[in-house]
């Protein structure tokens, strides 16, 4: 590693790669080279001889996580770059949980639940807390669990509401399930290190070396993490005079979070956490043309109350920003298609180097069926369509199942499915009595007392059916037990297959489950074949990805459909920015709430994710709920510096005869200019 050299830094990016003790504030705009520095100061401290697993890497999403370890793959040899922690903290936590998870009174293989999961238990639990003429959306429920977790961890409201009785008994809930949620994970990681310093010890003297990414969008709870891992516990000697090696970078303007709870203090008042920084400016940005980061400032300049900013870039020349009004948004996708297709071949540019951007997942259909059908391949980022499908979730609760049989949302899931003759009434019994006894329903079901009340041939069905799952939990568990090869045997076992082929309508629809059966199988064969964690580690892989703005399991490469708030940290060479109406951003609701600083924030980050070229797209008319409503320009759009962009019409630009729907729409572009 001597020969590591900090080639390609500008003087600033370089202070802040050798800067490797104590605290350091990285504040610096769009595309300055922040994620880069990173991974080259990771590459530097192995290159002084830091040790490789006492370096811990932490951003938001798992594309995010995986390009930084593919950068610091390219630079330093392999073996060094895997011991590298570069996580999710997500998955950071759930790996601190999964070890030491136990001196919570959890135990070690407990259960992660995702939204859907949520919202079962949820919704059980309010129709069993609430009296009749009560009423809870178990939405609001939801939201309310949490944002409560994500501030601390008491009851949303006194105990004595209805809301304050669920998020009560949804917590006790859990812990009899042995599950936790995606809040808890932060919380009981925070909790656990918090209450047990012998474990926060053990953690500290692990990783010696912090970094974050996109610190802007942290919450509370994320900060008390990052404070938990790199100070030492105030009781200890080494608390006073302690200077821990805390990097974090961002972006004050990309804070995009807000409504989940991020807090862009955090980064503003860094000082306050962790005193005497190193605080370094980056100000070149080296991602964009000048009109297209010029585009993106005299956007965000109408900000109130941020850093100002002084963001330059090299790159002359390339093209105006265009902002193109459709007649609707079927033209808009066929635009899309037809000007992807067109530059690909005109430039010899990739399928990768194309990204289509919009607010909300419903908006990118159009473009995936014209996609589909003009064979452009694609990938869907922020989508997770693949993980809602039923066949996955069956499968990963038979899964989960082996794992911890207590998992109720698991269990009941498949209990019955292929059919085996324990029936809805016996489930709800089972549920009742496990209600009544604190306990899972697995345990209800084995218990003697319940069993007894049941019919013979019930009684039989539930134990050849804990049977099943005993005899395989035991396989899993064997030394040297070829895992895959036991999961695969349950499902061909327990019928579920014959089962899924009977509720298809179609050929095609079985063709298509089956198919992400297999998929499903085959992804935990490659996970053995590069992991040693087992059928835990895995569940946990699939339990992480599906996180919210996450992808889904997908490497092959083609233009990219991704959500604005997928897209923070990447950069394309061309970007399509669709739907750019007043009413998507900022979002109807953003006015009402007074969140409209944070809605330009997010057109901030869509529009610096463009290398070379960026076309904004608006529609007149879109299908909405079934119907075709009017629409108007962003008034985002008239923010924007008129040097920069250049206003057209969809029908000047594919040469169409002038239609006359497309020469009123040529008017109502010319107004919007003088506007
Ligand atoms: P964002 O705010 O969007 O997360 P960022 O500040 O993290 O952006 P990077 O993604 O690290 O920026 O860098 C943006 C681009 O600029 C990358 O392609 C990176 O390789 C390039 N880059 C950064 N610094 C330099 C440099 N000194 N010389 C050449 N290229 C650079
Ligand atoms: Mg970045």
């Amino acid at each position: 590693m001597a020969g590591f050299r900090l080639f390609d830094l500008n003087p600033e990016q370089e202070l802040a790669v050798r800067t490797t003790e104590g605290p350091l504030l990285i504040l610096a705009g769009a595309g300055s080279g922040k994620t880069r520095v990173i991974t080259m100061r990771t590459a530097f401290m192995l290159s002084q001889g830091i040790a490789a697993d006492s370096i811990l890497a932490v951003t938001f999403t798992n594309k995010a996580a995986t390009e930084m370890r593919e950068r610091l793959a390219a630079l330093v040899p392999e073996d060094q770059a895997k011991k590298v922690t570069m996580s999710t903290f997500h998955a950071l936590c759930v790996r601190i949980l999964r070890q030491d998870i136990e001196a919570l009174g959890y135990k070690k293989n407990f259960s992660i639940y995702d939204e859907g999961d949520q919202m079962g238990l949820i919704k059980k639990i309010i129709t069993r807390t609430a009296s009749r003429d009560e009423k809870l959306d178990p939405h609001v429920a939801k939201n309310a669990i949490s944002k409560a977790k994500n501030n601390g961890w008491r009851a949303p409201e006194d105990d004595k509401t209805l809301l304050g009785a669920v998020f009560a008994r949804y917590n006790a809930d859990l812990k009899t399930l042995n599950a936790v949620d995606f809040d808890d994970l932060l919380l009981l990681t925070v909790r656990l290190l918090n209450d047990h310093p012998a474990v926060q010890e053990r953690w500290q003297r692990r990783f010696k070396y912090l970094m974050v990414d996109e610190f802007q969008d942290t919450n509370r709870l994320q900060l008390d993490l990052v404070s938990l891992l790199a100070k030492p516990h105030p009781t200890s000697p080494e608390f006073a005079g302690m200077r821990p090696n805390v990097a974090v970078v961002g972006d004050d303007d990309q804070s995009i979070y807000g409504w989940r709870g991020a807090d862009v203090t955090n980064i503003l008042e860094f000082e306050a956490h962790f005193p005497g920084p190193t605080v370094v400016k980056l100000e070149q940005n080296y991602r964009s043309t000048n009109f297209i980061l010029g585009t993106a400032n005299s956007l965000i300049k109408n900000n109130p109350r941020r850093r100002p900013k002084n963001l330059w870039s090299a790159k002359d020349g390339g093209e105006k920003v265009k902002i193109i009004a459709m007649p609707d948004d079927r033209q808009e996708a066929e635009f899309i298609t037809e000007e992807i297709n067109a530059r690909k071949t005109a430039e010899a540019q990739k399928w990768e180097d194309f990204a289509v951007l919009f607010r909300m997942n419903a908006q990118s259909r159009q473009v995936e069926e014209n996609f589909r059908r003009l064979r452009v391949p694609y990938r869907i980022i922020g989508g997770k369509s693949f993980f809602d499908r039923r066949e996955v979730k069956d499968i990963l609760a038979y899964a989960s199942c082996l794992l911890n049989v207590d998992d109720d949302v698991a269990l009941l899931r498949i209990i019955n499915t292929p059919a085996r003759g324990i029936s809805d009434t016996t489930v709800e019994k089972a549920t009742e009595y496990s209600i009544r006894t604190h306990t899972s329903v697995f345990k209800a079901l084995r218990d003697d007392r319940f069993l007894g009340a049941l019919r013979a041939a019930t009684q039989n069905a539930i134990e050849k059916f804990a049977a099943f799952l005993d005899e395989h939990e035991t396989k899993l568990h064997e030394p040297l037990s070829n895992q895959p090869a036991v999961l695969r045997k349950l499902i061909e076992e327990s019928g579920y297959l014959a089962d899924l082929q009977r509720t298809c309508k179609t050929p095609e629809e079985w063709m298509d489950r089956e198919r992400s059966v297999r998929d499903i199988l085959a992804s935990f064969e490659t996970f053995e074949g590069r992991s040693d964690k087992g059928l835990q580690g895995f569940l946990d892989e699939m339990m992480l990805r599906q996180e919210r703005e996450d992808d889904k399991e997908d490497d092959e490469g083609g233009v990219t459909l991704i959500t604005l708030h997928a897209s923070k940290g990447l950069e394309f060479p061309h970007v399509y920015l669709m739907g750019v109406e007043e009413g998507v951003i900022p979002h109807d609701r953003s006015k009402l709430e007074g969140t409209v600083d944070e809605e330009r924030r997010l057109l901030y980050v869509g529009i610096t994710r463009a290398q070379r070229t960026l076309a904004l797209t608006w529609c007149r008319q879109r299908a909405k709920y079934g119907s075709v409503v009017p629409c108007i320009s962003s008034s985002f759009l008239k923010e924007l510096d008129p040097e920069l962009v250049e206003h057209r019409d969809v029908g000047d630009i594919i040469n169409k005869p002038v239609a006359e729907e497309a020469a009123a729409a040529k008017f109502g572009a010319i107004f919007d200019m003088l506007d």
